[in-house]
């Protein structure tokens, strides 16, 4: 059965709770359902509402767009990658239009705030540019090795590659892998968050109007079962995974396993240190942003403060930050009850354990908003054996952790097997290139709540943050999505010459 182009746009221009349709697959340019006829649904957060379903994929459904991809490829490979980036900048421009019409979307599917799904958006096309910009960047190198001998590098497609995306950048983890490896000749298999399958619809849909080549992008929805059948799947050649520490353990092993190239960006658990002698009004401000924003579902969020020595004043003035936080208008609801309970459940456990709740967001809701809400919370007094310190919580909720020294904080901050992002607030130097030199995180600030890398900066973490080399956007990107083919080339037979002979 195939469905209508699933162009409909979303019609909301506001928060209440609008339905949306039903999310099919993406297979060879055709919108169809799973073969299994099971689907789920996708449950709006802030309303508890549901907005469509999703389909359930098995083995059979990645099978069905894995050989699409395969069709697909010979002939995309064999367009020249200045036609390939075209239907990147037809995108972009359609991405534009459509801009406000997309972040209501991710804003209803997601539960984020209108400006930040709008923020994330606008981080997505950003990295459609950085595919965008690839001619001018993608030029092998070359060079005359010996007389009459060159020798130049390419880099090639690798054939069907796959991305697997987490809940919380529904359109802007996507597009950290869809420019770099479609412009780099791959056909591509997508397997979105089940519980946000949106954002991925409508790239595809707009990357049909932009012109893609049927079965070149193919989306598979589902759970762990669609997953599976991706790392086993043999004829995909690369997987990126975002997503939990937990399952990116799991692809990578059995992606690599069945001789994948796999690079999976996991979980986090951020320090930023904040020494006496930082801007007060600045720290206290960036800190709770980067804990606060996106409910603190990102995981580039603050999660611990390392307060170093008497930083008092600037506790109190995150604190207020944290309270002036108005629930629904500037921070969003929580992906789904579950995730809620856990949240609240780190928050009630650390309280049991000794910690003190300077700011409790535990009992917090919105009028006519019935959804998964948990407020501005900041924990002090946590110490390394909480649970509130060791774990990701995944929630707008801030540990605070004192020390005496920046030694101790940079060990506190080395002990934990995350390694994302860490930052340092200080107004000195030296104190400032001291910690960021003994880090242990690939994406590290100084005065900088969210580190993240801009383009062309290339995004990914280190130790159980990423499994697998490399980063996941900028030029890394390009790298990982393809393969270096090396020729040496005699032009002319060169007799009073010999070569490797
Ligand atoms: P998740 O790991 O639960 O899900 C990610 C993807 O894996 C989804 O598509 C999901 O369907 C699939 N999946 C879930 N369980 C699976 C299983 N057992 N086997 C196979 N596949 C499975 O992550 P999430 O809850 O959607 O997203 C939040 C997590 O993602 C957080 O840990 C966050 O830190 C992390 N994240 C990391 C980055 C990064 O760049 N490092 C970026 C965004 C999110």
């Amino acid at each position: 059965m195939t469905s209508a182009p699933h162009s409909t746009p979303f019609s909301a221009t506001s928060y209440d709770f609008t339905p949306y349709r039903d999310c099919l697959n993406f297979i060879g340019g055709e919108w169809v359902p799973s073969h299994t006829g099971r689907t789920m649904p996708v449950t709006n957060p802030r309303h508890g509402k549901v907005m469509g379903t999703v389909p359930v994929s098995d083995a059979e459904d990645v099978a069905r767009a894995v050989a699409a991809a395969s069709a697909a490829f010979p002939a995309w490979r064999a367009v020249p990658l200045k036609e390939r980036v075209q239907i990147l900048y037809r995108l972009k421009a359609l991405m534009e239009r459509q801009l406000d019409e997309m972040s209501w979307l991710l804003s209803h599917e997601n539960g984020k705030i209108f400006s930040e799904a709008q923020g994330s958006v606008l981080k997505g096309i950003e990295c459609l540019e950085f595919g965008i910009s690839l001619p001018n960047m993608a030029a092998g190198q070359q060079l005359d090795v010996s007389r009459g001998i060159n020798c130049q590098v390419t880099y090639e497609p690798l054939g069907v590659c796959a991305g697997i995306s987490p809940f919380n950048f529904p359109v802007m983890v996507p597009l950290w892998m869809l420019p770099q490896a479609l412009v780099a000749g791959n056909t591509f298999v997508l397997k979105p968050s089940e519980q946000v399958p949106f954002g991925a619809m409508r790239i595809a849909q707009l990357l049909r109007e932009a012109g893609l080549p049927d079965g070149v992008l193919n989306v598979v929805n589902g759970t762990r079962e669609s997953v599976e059948a991706i790392c086993d799947s043999p004829e995909i050649r690369a997987i990126g995974f975002v997503g939990s520490t937990k399952v990116a353990r799991i692809v990578y092993e059995r992606g690599s396993a069945h001789g994948k190239r796999v690079l999976a960006l996991g979980g986090a658990k951020n320090h930023l240190v904040v020494v006496p002698d930082a801007d007060p009004e600045l720290t206290a401000q960036t800190l709770a942003a980067s804990a606060f924003g996106c409910a603190g579902q990102r995981c580039m969020a603050a999660s611990v403060t390392v307060a170093v020595g008497d930083v008092d004043h600037i506790i109190e003035g995150m604190v207020e930050a944290g309270r002036n936080v108005k629930l629904g208008e500037d921070m969003g609801a929580i992906i789904n009850p579950e995730a809620a309970e856990r949240i609240r459940g780190y928050i009630d456990d650390a309280e049991r354990r000794g910690a003190k709740v300077l700011l409790d967001g535990r009992k917090a809701q919105v009028d006519g908003a019935p959804g998964n809400w948990v407020g501005p919370t900041i924990l002090d007094g946590v110490t390394p054996d909480m649970p509130a310190w060791t774990d990701e919580i995944f929630g707008p909720v801030m540990s605070i952790v004192h020390v005496k020294t920046v030694d101790e904080a940079i060990a506190l901050e080395n002990s934990c097997p995350y390694g994302n992002a860490a930052s340092i607030f200080t107004t000195n130097g030296g104190v400032a290139r001291y910690a960021i030199e003994r880090f242990q995180a690939g994406m590290c600030g100084v005065n900088i709540g969210v580190p993240v890398p801009r383009e062309p900066f290339a995004f990914g973490g280190w130790n159980d943050s990423r499994f697998g080399a490399g980063d996941m956007t900028g030029y890394d990107g390009y790298r990982f999505w393809t393969q270096p083919r090396k020729v040496t080339t005699r032009w002319a037979a060169q007799h009073d010459q010999t070569w490797m002979s």
